[in-house]
């Protein structure tokens, strides 16, 4: 793993945002539960500064700087802001930077809700989206206006797993003007530096690996001194908050996660190779795997992997064949988000515009946890073949 100033990036897990000798010796920073911050004088008062000093809950506990510290520690950013959720970090670092009449660039392979986010608020508000070809690589050159203020990019993207060249849209951004902000989560601050690929503001749905354990809402924005305080002023514009109790949780997480990033990807390579084997699986969408289109720039550019990959099936099943198979696993569980300790699996349905999706079967989506994978491959071998019977 990379380092920052010849330290480990594991240890900054390890020791970022804490001070335990400010704290009794206690290892861990406390929960501080607020809303109203007294001031003894009225000298103090007057002299508060929401973007320095503890001045008010909605402006931030000491615990939510004890993570946005080792955040931004970790990230290699400057700053960063804990949200209430991975889709408010997406909507609180766009609106930062638009205004009536401007511009964004959105990847075609982006997060359902953000998609949802532009094209009902921020066109509300009188800010045009286009959506691109997320493997357009410099060629965003000739989609950038005048009047483009951000790009949007995510890599991998949601459900089809394509990797984004971003250090070359980032170029591309930064040669007209407009900030390049980067939806991390598959990427965590571990496995994709952002900002020594580009990134001026990287988003992360810490709901995922750095809480990583399925029980709190939290998203957090990492960025460089120079858009720090646009964000910061629009968090407050819009009356974002981080609870303390979930960036406890976050905090927590953070402090295993590059262990439990390494197990992920070991298990989901296993089983990901495993199913390499089955007949019915046409192709895999798993950049760490070498024969993968994406496989040369997340190796480029990626420091490892999580346990989120797709696959598709050689045809296209109806509910009751693939109820089949997924009515019946004993470990993987359906359901929304990822990230956590336990696996899930879930049929996809990619939402494009600019570009055409095209699979010849069924799209499933696996989030491989910390099972045993052996007893994974159990479980989807039961499944596919109820669905080989089921489908007849
Ligand atoms: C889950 C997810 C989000 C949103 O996170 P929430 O905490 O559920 O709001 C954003 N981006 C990506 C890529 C995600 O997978």
């Amino acid at each position: 793993m990379t380092k920052k100033d010849n330290v480990h990036l594991e240890t900054l897990l390890a020791s970022g945002g804490r001070d335990p000798e400010n704290n009794f010796g206690i290892v861990n920073p406390p929960v501080y539960h607020a809303s109203t911050v007294t001031s003894p004088t009225l000298a103090e008062w007057r002299a508060r500064d929401f973007t320095k000093h503890i001045t008010y809950g909605r402006m931030g506990t000491p615990t939510q700087k004890s993570l946005e510290e080792a955040v931004a520690l970790v990230e290699g950013g400057d700053h960063a802001i804990a949200v209430s959720s991975g889709l408010a970090s997406i909507t609180t670092a766009i609106s930062a930077f638009v205004s009536a009449g401007d511009h964004i660039l959105v990847s075609d392979s982006a997060y359902f809700p953000t998609r949802n986010f532009c094209n009902n608020v921020m066109a509300k508000y009188g800010v045009e989206t286009t959506y691109y070809d997320p493997l357009i690589g410099g060629g965003i050159a000739d989609l950038l206006r005048d009047n483009t203020k951000v790009v949007l990019t995510e890599a991998p993207g949601s459900q089809t797993f394509e990797v984004q060249d971003i250090p070359a849209i980032s170029a591309a951004a930064h040669a007209r003007g407009a900030v390049v902000i980067n939806d991390n989560t598959w990427g965590t601050p571990l496995n994709f530096r952002s900002f020594e690929k580009g990134v001026d503001v990287s988003v992360h749905a810490a709901t995922k690996y750095i809480v990583g354990h399925s029980d709190a809402m939290l998203g957090i924005i990492v960025t460089t001194e120079e858009h720090y305080e646009k964000i910061l002023m629009n968090f407050r514009y819009w009356g974002q908050h981080a609870a303390p109790d979930d960036c406890y949780l976050g905090l927590r997480g953070l402090r295993t996660m590059a262990v439990r990033l390494r197990q992920h990807e070991e298990n989901a390579l296993k089983v990901a190779n495993w199913l390499k084997t089955r007949p019915e699986v046409t192709k895999i969408l798993f950049p760490a795997l070498p024969d993968d289109p994406g496989h040369e720039l997340w190796k480029r550019d990626f420091e490892g992997a999580c346990g989120l990959f797709g696959l598709t099936l050689d045809k296209h099943h109806d509910d009751t064949a693939l109820g089949a198979m997924l009515d019946g696993m004993e470990l993987f569980a359906m359901g929304a988000s990822w990230g956590g300790y336990e696996s899930l699996i879930l049929p996809s349905k990619p939402i494009r515009t600019a570009t055409e999706w095209e699979s010849t079967g069924t799209l499933l989506r696996l989030h491989i946890g910390l099972e045993h994978p052996d007893d994974l491959i159990a479980d989807l071998e039961a499944g596919l073949d109820r669905l080989a019977a089921a489908a007849g």
